[in-house]
């Protein structure tokens, strides 16, 4: 193990792990701080996830909502981004490895930040992402854009009627934002964009169902906006199918249990998973070192000042951690990072000065309320008024709303004009910009795990 590249100083040693909301404000928050920071992720750049319906539906590219790290962080000259997959981190000689094309680095920290984020859980049926893929990366997002317009191509070429009607069948399961977002984009994607351009089909045929085993859309944003969401994506034509339990997931379709108990089948070749979510792994390993617990979703239980159980320089932020009265949202793993940098630039500069530092006080999260888009000009939101009350709110005033606050957080001048032109092109003139599909798109996650297999089958022959 190596880490060719490092600059050793006597500064006090920052490893954040994450580029995500978390690590990225985290890094930023402590830029004019006297440390010295590593930030390691398994990707180059900082992605913000909310947009990325928007990628797999051919609106605006990849390269808008995921900007490189290094780029953002290129005057900050205390912090250096290092790719890498971490793989453990060692609390008793404090420090992480991580792994780049085979090669396992070691790093050593002071403090350590997790910002891991969250995958996409398949509660226990993990077999279903071959068929459902979900929604958290680049990857996935064009991995569904290639299938969602790969069903067209498909049903074009096709003289069978069941299979075209299987071909243009899309399912979406799980009505959270994203699901409703992803539903109601399939929808214009097909009634708008793509009407008129096909010969043999009829793209506005497609029938998009939108499906949850809750007995509710947008169960976290309460019973008027999910009636509002509900009524607008009935309205556009999606079919919306409460209380329904999927209990497999195939090539050719879906097996879902309805609340009666009854078992019933929707042949789709297009399925998107958007239905739950796991913590990092990192949070296991971190368990079975300390006395730090984590629930069933995987999320770190910390303290109230974010770090864990007996180690008061590990910290755990954003959706890797539970922290009671925050929600798995971007503002929880922004206001996590900056609080976070706020108690290490005051705990190193006591510790140069020779005082006592400032007690830490609990972390305090401010909720700025929740939104979600269902379709071009529309959208609902929530914003709090005080302890108790929100102000709830639908339709074109949410949707511009939500529009100007999704710019503020978009990180980076070019990437906000950039973003701006793509919604400019597609809901002033019904076209999308970023169609394009590819081969390795639609099928690299079959032949990458291919290649794993193989990869795995040969390291035991040579164990052997
Ligand atoms: C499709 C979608 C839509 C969303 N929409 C909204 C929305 O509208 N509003 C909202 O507030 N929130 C939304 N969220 C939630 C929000 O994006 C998350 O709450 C937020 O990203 C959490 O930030 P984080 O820093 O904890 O994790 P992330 O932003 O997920 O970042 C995790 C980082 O860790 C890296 N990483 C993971 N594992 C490793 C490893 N082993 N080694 C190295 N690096 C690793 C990743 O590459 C990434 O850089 C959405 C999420 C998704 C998936």
């Amino acid at each position: 193990m190596s880490h060719p590249g490092a600059t050793a100083t006597d500064r006090h040693k920052v490893v954040i792990i994450g580029s995500g909301f978390g690590g990225l404000n985290a890094a930023q928050a402590l830029k004019h701080a006297d440390v010295d920071i590593k930030l390691i992720a398994r990707t180059t750049h900082h992605l913000f996830q909310p947009l990325l319906y928007q990628v797999a539906t051919g609106i605006i590219s990849e390269g808008e909502i995921a900007p490189p790290t290094r780029l953002i962080l290129r005057k900050q000259h205390n912090a250096q981004v290092l790719l890498g997959d971490v793989t453990h981190v060692d609390l008793e000689t404090q420090t992480v490895d991580s792994v780049l094309l085979g090669h396992t680095y070691r790093t050593p920290y002071d403090t350590l930040i997790l910002a891991a984020g969250a995958g996409q859980s398949y509660f226990g049926n993990d077999h279903f992402a071959e068929w459902a893929p979900g929604m958290k990366t680049i990857d996935d997002a064009l991995e569904l854009r290639g299938r969602i317009l790969g069903a067209f191509e498909q049903a074009e070429r096709s003289s069978d009627p069941e299979r075209r009607k299987k071909l243009l069948t899309f399912v979406v399961v799980g009505a959270g934002p994203t699901g409703v977002e992803m539903a109601g984009q399939i929808q214009e994607l097909s009634d708008q964009t793509l009407k008129g351009s096909f010969r043999h089909i009829d793209p506005t045929e497609a029938h998009v169902i939108l499906l949850d085993a809750a007995p509710a859309v947008l169960p976290p944003m309460g019973e008027k906006l999910g009636l509002k969401a509900k009524e607008r994506l009935e309205k556009m034509g999606v079919e919306i199918q409460l209380n329904a339990m999927v209990t497999d997931v195939d090539r050719n379709g879906i097996t879902v249990k309805d609340k009666d108990g009854s078992i019933r089948r929707i042949e789709s070749s297009c399925k998107v998973w958007s239905a739950g979510v796991q913590a990092s792994p990192l949070g296991k390993d971190l368990a079975a070192q300390s006395d730090t617990e984590i629930d069933r979703a995987g999320r770190v239980i910390v303290n109230p000042d974010l770090s864990i159980p007996g180690h008061p320089n590990v910290f755990v932020i954003g959706d890797m951690a539970f922290v009671p009265g925050v929600p798995g949202m971007a503002q929880g793993a922004i206001q996590g990072g900056k609080y976070v940098a706020a108690i290490i630039k005051n705990e190193d500069k006591a510790r140069q000065h020779g005082t006592k530092p400032k007690p830490r006080e609990p972390f305090k999260y401010f909720d700025k309320g929740s939104m979600a888009t269902v379709s071009k000009w529309n959208a609902v939101a929530q914003i709090p008024l005080g302890e108790k009350t929100k102000f709830e709110f639908g339709g074109f005033f949410a949707w511009l709303a939500w529009l100007g606050l999704h710019l503020i957080y978009l990180v980076g001048f070019k990437t906000k004009v950039a973003t701006l032109l793509s919604w400019a092109v597609t809901f002033l003139s019904r076209q999308r910009g970023q169609l394009t599909i590819t081969e390795q798109q639609a099928y690299a996650r079959t032949r990458i795990e291919e290649l794993q297999e193989i990869a795995a089958a040969v390291q035991e022959e040579r164990a052997s």
